[in-house]
C-alpha cells in the first residue's frame, strides 16, 4: 500500500511528534529490507535515518550506544578502530542497513552459529510506545537481570511494538585472524551429517554453512593464525576431501551471504527457519518443486531460499506448508510477507495493545485478512 507521507525527525522529541501526528505510523530505517516496511493499511513512514550516530562507546566495558537510524557500517568501523566487533554477523550492512532495523527484523548470519544471534548482544533500548511515552527497556550494561528481559522481545518485532530511538549493544574482541575451508559432499543429507559431526568437535567453528547448489559445506575459523592452520590439519584427518580457500575467495563468499546476493539480483529472498535434521528433506523438496538457489547457515538453523517470479514464491509456499515450515519474505517485491503464515497467539496481540493501546504501529494480524488466532 502506498504511503501517504514520509517523515524524518532528527531528534528523539522530534521523533515522538512524528508518530502521534499520524493515525498509522510505519517507522523505517533505511528499508534495505522492503517486505519487512510493508502495511496493509494507509500510513506516514516515519524514517529514523535522521536520528544517526553513537551516543556512548565503552571499550572497556564492551559496550556501546548508538541511535537507532545509524547504519551498522558506521559503528563496525567505530568498533573496528578499537579492535572489537558485532561476532553475529550483521546482514545487509552493505546495503545500508541501519541497528534499529537489524534488531526489529532479527537478522543475523553465518557468525550467529558460535557466538549467538543478535538477540544475545542487544542489551537495551530507548523506545517510543504508541501513546507517545518514551521508555528505557533493558540496560547499559553486560550484566543486567533486573526486571523483564523486553529487548529481547523487540529482536524480529518488525517494527510493531515501538519506535526504536537508542539502542544499546555488547560487543567482542575481533579476531586476529579468519581461515576459511570448504567440504565437498554428495548430498544435502551427508552434508547434514558432517556439518553435525564438526560442530560437536573440540574445533570451535566461526560458522558452518552449506551452499546447496555446489554441495559444499564452508567452515570458517576465527583465531592466531597457526592455530587456524593446526585446526585445519586436525579437521583434515576427519575430511580427506577438505579443501582450504583463497582468502580473497573466502571474503567474497562470506560478505555474499551477509549482504543476500548470492543469488540473481530480482529474487524474491525468503528467510525459512529449520533445524539441522529437516535442512536436508526441505531443501530437496524445494529443489524439486522450483527454480530456486538455496544456501543454508548456521549449521543448518536457518535456509535461505531465493526465487525469482512470483509463481514460484506460491509453490513455495506450498512445500512449506506441506513440510510444516514457516517463511519470511525480506529481500525483492513479494505481496505478503509471510509464507504459511503463523496464526497469532493471543498474548502477541495483549503485548501489541500494551505497548501500542491506539494501534498506531502496524499490526500484523489486521493486515493480514487469513491470518487466525490462536492461543
Ligand atoms: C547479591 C547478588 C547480586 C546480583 N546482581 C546481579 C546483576 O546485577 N546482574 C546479573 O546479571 N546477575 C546478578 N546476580 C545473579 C548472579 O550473578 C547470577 O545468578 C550468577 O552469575 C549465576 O551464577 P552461576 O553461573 O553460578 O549460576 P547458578 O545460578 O548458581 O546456577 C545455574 C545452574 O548451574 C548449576 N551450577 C552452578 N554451579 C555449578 C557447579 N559448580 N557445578 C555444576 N553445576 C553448577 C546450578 O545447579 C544451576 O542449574 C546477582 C546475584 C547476587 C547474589
Amino acid at each position: 500500500m502506498n504511503n501517504d507521507t514520509v517523515s524524518q525527525p532528527t531528534s528523539i522529541d522530534e521523533l515522538r511528534d512524528a508518530l502521534l501526528c499520524c493515525d498509522k505510523a510505519v517507522v523505517v530505517g533505511n528499508q534495505t529490507k522492503s517486505p519487512l516496511c510493508m502495511s496493509g493499511e494507509p500510513h506516514t513512514t516515519v524514517s529514523v535515518r535522521g536520528l544517526s550516530g553513537v551516543v556512548q562507546y565503552e571499550p572497556s566495558e564492551f559496550t556501546f550506544t548508538a541511535y537507532a537510524g545509524t547504519p551498522v557500517a558506521d559503528v563496525q568501523s567505530v568498533l573496528s578502530e578499537r579492535g572489537q566487533y558485532l561476532p553475529f554477523d550483521p546482514m545487509l550492512v552493505r546495503a545500508g542497513a541501519t541497528l534499529g532495523g537489524t534488531i526489529a527484523s532479527g537478522l543475523s548470519g553465518p557468525g550467529r552459529f558460535r557466538y549467538g544471534s543478535i538477540r544475545d548482544f542487544f542489551l537495551g533500548a530507548k523506545m517510543i510506545l504508541g501513546d507517545g511515552t518514551i521508555v528505557n527497556v533493558g540496560g547499559k550494561v553486560v550484566k543486567n537481570a533486573a526486571g523483564f528481559d523486553i529487548p529481547k522481545f523487540l529482536v524480529g518485532c518488525c517494527g510493531e511494538f515501538g519506535a526504536m530511538a537508542e539502542v544499546t549493544f555488547k560487543v567482542f574482541p575481533k579476531p586476529i585472524d579468519s581461515a576459511t575451508l570448504s567440504l565437498r559432499c554428495d548430498s544435502a543429507e551427508q552434508a547434514s551429517q558432517w556439518m553435525a559431526t564438526a560442530a560437536i568437535r573440540r574445533w570451535e567453528l566461526d560458522a558452518i554453512d552449506y551452499h546447496h547448489a555446489t554441495s559444499t559445506i564452508y567452515f570458517r575459523q576465527r583465531g592466531p593464525r597457526d592455530t587456524n592452520q593446526a585446526i585445519a590439519a586436525d579437521m583434515k584427518t576427519q575430511y580427506a576431501e577438505l579443501q582450504p580457500v583463497d582468502d580473497v575467495v573466502a571474503e567474497t563468499f562470506w560478505s555474499s551471504i551477509n549482504e543476500l546476493d548470492w543469488h540473481a539480483p530480482a529474487a524474491v529472498i525468503v528467510k525459512i527457519p529449520s533445524t539441522p535434521r529437516q535442512f536436508p528433506s526441505l531443501c530437496d523438496a524445494i529443489d524439486q518443486a522450483i527454480p530456486a538457489s538455496l544456501h543454508v547457515s548456521g549449521c543448518g538453523s536457518v535456509v535461505w531460499a531465493a526465487v525469482e517470479s512470483p509463481d514460484s514464491l506460491q509453490t513455495l509456499e506450498t512445500v512449506l506448508t506441506q513440510q510444516s515450515h514457516r517463511g519470511l519474505c525480506v529481500r525483492g517485491k513479494a505481496e505478503s510477507l509471510h509464507l504459511n503464515r503463523p496464526s497469532t497467539t493471543k498474548i502477541e496481540m495483549a503485548v501489541q495493545r500494551a505497548f501500542d493501546p491506539s494501534g498506531r504501529f502496524k499490526r500484523q494480524f489486521a493486515s493480514h485478512p487469513h491470518g487466525t488466532v490462536s492461543s
